[in-house]
């Protein structure tokens, strides 16, 4: 649709697009199909004047405003009424070899990042998906699957943000400029503003002893007390998971898992080969063992410890904190969705957290530390109806999650966690008090809300 030369939006370099517009729908889809977007406009934005102009039209109608990066984070539906940015033309990254550290705007991925640093010998916390967007991971906190329990979340080595906020200004926001700001963004997700570039540290890391220990469903219980085991004294420089996959009987997989159920432990240890060995023997010995990857690779090769899926589909998931993995845990997990559970439940996955990631940094943030535990259940779904599978794995995720007194991780959120009562969860009372109030000074009327919603204090 042609824009009136007087529109703020007719000053935008990127496509704006309406629902009759060819690519809208391309540019509204997603990673995980679980929501679709259907908003009044998508902007484009190729880069701060674009993201600017999109604030400010929906600043001067009072229309909330929706940030799609990748898809990869689905939260709720951007309605009729709101104004979408896109932000994946904004795919700048620069490395500074000897700050250690990368600037990147908000449309990179982690693909790129760990590409570009690993030419220098340095590392980003990056997470299990090289496809998955830098700023969207990094606001939820952002795990990393290889280097997590190591040096903490990726939220702590942030060391700038720029952001558009809801009066459409740019604010280069550090620990030392706006503390209560830089607290708030970290952790505190897309409340705040559209993020335009974030600058973090990178870490002298060129090789991981790391990989995948693959078991038969049958020997679930086995493995899942050794990995009890392993997770109970575990040093900081051991980062792991543990997962119940029920994958397709299909051609792409390989024909140890297709159309079974095994389990697997992903392991990334920061150390050499010898103690990595020493330090996983007992796991690799808890069971006959499918397939063995760990092995030392190179840290840009660090994709190959989760292989995640690379296309896209409907995933519908449920997350929990888990406060220890206790035999009562592990018979939980069994009985729901071990061997003989009959579940239609395609994953279950536990994160051993913890380490570093239980340390708050020196700059204050408001990413939950004391989560040793994250699980979730995932179901891939037919996407044209998500809706009568939206319960399958909350069974499993409500019994667990009673014994962590219904804590929720910020980073780890999804449709289902987005009313407002369920978002604060993720977060302590008194984090969750100081986020509303920075809600209100910046985002007052709450035009970002497209989201895992922090609605300003009263
Ligand atoms: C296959 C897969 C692997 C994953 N691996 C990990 C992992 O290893 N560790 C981990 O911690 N998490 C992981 N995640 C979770 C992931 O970090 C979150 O889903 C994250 O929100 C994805 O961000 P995105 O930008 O890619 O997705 P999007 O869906 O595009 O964005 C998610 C939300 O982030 C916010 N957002 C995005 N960009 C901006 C911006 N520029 N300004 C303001 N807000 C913004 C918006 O609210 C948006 O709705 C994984 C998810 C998937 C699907």
């Amino acid at each position: 649709m042609p824009l009136p030369p007087a529109s703020p939006l007719s000053s935008v370099e990127g496509p704006v697009l309406f629902a009759e517009d060819d690519g809208f729908a391309g540019e509204a889809s997603v990673f995980n199909m679980t929501v679709a977007h259907r908003p009044h406009v998508i902007v484009g934005a190729t880069g701060v004047a674009d993201v600017q102009a999109a604030v400010r039209f929906a600043r001067d109608r009072g229309l909330p405003v929706a940030v799609l990066n990748t898809g990869h984070g689905p939260s709720v539906s951007a309605g009729e009424d709101a104004v979408m940015i896109t932000t994946r033309r904004m795919t700048g990254v620069s490395v500074d070899t000897a700050r250690r550290t990368a600037r990147v705007e908000a449309g990179v991925r982690w693909g790129q990042v760990v590409e570009e640093a690993a030419r220098s010998g340095l590392a980003p916390l990056a997470g299990s998906s090289p496809q998955v967007g830098v700023v969207g991971y990094t606001l939820g906190g952002g795990v990393s699957p290889a280097l997590g329990r190591a040096f903490g979340y990726a939220a702590d080595h942030v060391r700038e943000i720029e952001i558009v906020t809801a009066d459409g200004e740019l604010r280069r926001v550090t620990s030392g400029s706006d503390p209560d700001l830089f607290f708030a963004l970290l952790g505190g997700k897309g409340n705040f503003g559209v993020v335009t570039a974030m600058e973090f540290g990178l870490f002298p890391v060129r090789e991981l002893y790391a990989g995948a220990l693959h078991f038969s469903g049958d020997d679930a219980r086995e493995v899942l007390l050794a990995y009890r085991r392993l997770t109970s004294t575990a040093p900081d420089a051991l980062t792991s998971s543990l997962v119940l996959l029920r994958a397709p009987d299909l051609p792409f997989v390989p024909d140890f898992m297709r159309g079974r159920l095994t389990v697997s432990v992903r392991l990334s240890y920061l150390g050499t080969e010898a103690d990595g060995k020493a330090l996983i023997a007992s796991l690799r010995a808890a069971a006959p063992v499918l397939a063995d990857t760990v092995a030392t690779m190179p840290f840009a090769n660090m994709a190959s410890i989760t292989n995640d899926p690379d296309e896209p589909g409907a995933a519908v998931e449920h997350f929990t904190v888990l406060d220890e993995l206790s035999p009562s845990a592990v018979e939980t997990i069994l009985d729901a969705a071990g061997p003989g559970s009959g579940t239609r439940v395609t994953m279950v996955n536990v994160s051993h957290l913890g380490g570093a990631l239980a340390t708050p940094p020196e700059s204050a943030n408001a990413v939950r530390r004391d989560a040793p535990f994250t699980v979730f259940a995932l179901t891939v779904v037919p996407p044209d109806d998500v809706a009568a599978h939206g319960d399958l794995g909350l069974e499993l995720i409500d019994r667990l999650r009673r014994s962590g007194g219904g804590r929720r991780h910020p980073g780890y959120l999804s449709p289902a966690d987005a009313s407002a009562g369920n978002v604060r969860t993720a977060y302590d009372e008194r984090v969750y008090e100081r986020l509303q109030a920075a809600k209100a000074l910046y985002d007052p009327h709450n035009m970002f809300r497209c989201n895992h919603n922090i609605p300003p204090r009263a």
